[in-house]
């Protein structure tokens, strides 16, 4: 049972050094308790977050002890009434081979509906991410201008692909290469550019002409700027993100024209997932609606090896994913 342990605190960028590959025995299941394989395990951006010694919404990440996420994977063990060996569950403990937990916190899931990786994309807090922050939160109505950063990643590609399917008027995402970009067209976005090809500010502009009324912020700093600059009277930001800062040691030099949400009567509201599970149904049942009828496409970034966990999340900071950042256990 290979475990991957939070070895140091980063400062910064965080390094393979911060990260340990642990044996421990494979758990055998108390009363009450299930031991799953897992199969996949999500790495995601809030992991970074937790690997700092602060009080926030989720608590940190324990030195020398097995970091925890989102995972799919097969019960092989289990004293649990409701679960028996080969049912696939959906539960917390990723970063691990096998987990052992109790049967009320895993959620059975159905691998003959969707491929299980879609219980931690598309289908699962993911989705419900970009759904509920887009539909709830911004309160996008049809005819609207939406952008989107980081809009080639796993939350921000359904992003843009929801506010069309929703009626949106024009849909603008922003990424960081040029391959990103031709995905985002091919995807239906109807405007998209490099953030890296000049400031953010001159990009959104020319491809909002008439400004935004929706940001679905990823990003946070430049982009959050230049979506307050481009925003309509009375426009609404979903903050769900602001990845640019995660691994930043100074305080972020911008947004720096905030005064301009007074004049245009701006909402800037921040979100959690976690408080929209009352859209789950709903959710599953639109998204699963539009897979179904090939309406929606998800991208995902599969890295292979418990032990490339530690890159795999590496890389979802640099942005070498396309889609949702899976690893295969
Ligand atoms: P993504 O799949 O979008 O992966 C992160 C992406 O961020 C990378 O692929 C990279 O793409 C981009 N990125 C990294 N650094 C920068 C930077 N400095 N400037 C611009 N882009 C950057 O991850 P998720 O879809 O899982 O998450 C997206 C955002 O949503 C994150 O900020 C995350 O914290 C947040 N989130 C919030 C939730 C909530 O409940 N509020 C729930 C889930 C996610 P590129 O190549 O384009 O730079």
């Amino acid at each position: 049972n290979r475990e991957i342990h939070l070895a140091s605190r980063p400062t910064g960028w965080p390094t393979a050094e911060n990260f340990r590959l642990v044996e421990a025995a494979v758990p055998t299941p108390g009363p009450g308790q299930i031991v799953v394989r897992n199969q996949y395990v999500s790495v995601d951006p809030y992991m970074r977050g937790r690997m700092n010694d602060v009080k926030s919404y989720v608590p940190p990440y324990r030195l020398d002890a097995p970091l925890d996420g989102g995972a799919v994977g097969e019960v092989v063990a289990s004293q649990a009434e409701g679960f028996d060996p080969g049912d696939v569950v959906l539960h917390g403990l990723g970063w691990r081979e096998y987990a052992l937990l109790d049967a009320t916190a895993a959620r059975p899931v159905d691998p003959t509906l969707a491929p299980v990786t879609a219980y931690l994309s598309v289908l699962g807090m993911t989705g419900l991410t970009a759904y509920a922050g887009l539909l709830e939160v911004a309160a996008m109505k049809p005819g609207e201008t939406v952008f989107v950063s980081a809009a080639a990643g796993a939350v921000g590609s359904l992003v843009g692909q929801i506010a069309t399917l929703k009626g949106a008027g024009r849909v603008i995402g922003s990424a960081g290469s040029a391959a990103k970009v031709d995905r985002l067209r091919a995807l239906g976005f109807d405007a998209a550019f490099d953030y890296h090809d000049g400031p953010v500010r001159d990009s959104l502009a020319a491809a909002a002409p008439d400004g935004v009324d929706v940001y679905f912020d990823n990003v946070g700093g430049d982009h959050l700027e230049a979506a307050i600059a481009a925003m309509n009277l009375h426009g609404r930001a979903a903050i769900c993100g602001m990845i640019a800062q995660y691994n930043a040691t100074e305080p972020p030099a911008a947004p720096r024209n905030l005064a301009q949400v007074i004049g245009k009567r701006l909402t800037l509201r921040g979100f959690l997932v976690a408080d929209h599970g009352h859209l789950r149904e709903q959710f599953v049942t639109e998204v699963a609606g539009w897979l179904r009828e090939g309406k929606l496409s998800y991208d995902e970034t599969i890295v292979d090896g418990l032990d490339q966990a530690p890159e795999a999340f590496l890389g979802l900071l640099r942005g070498d994913n396309l889609g949702k950042m899976l690893v295969r256990v």
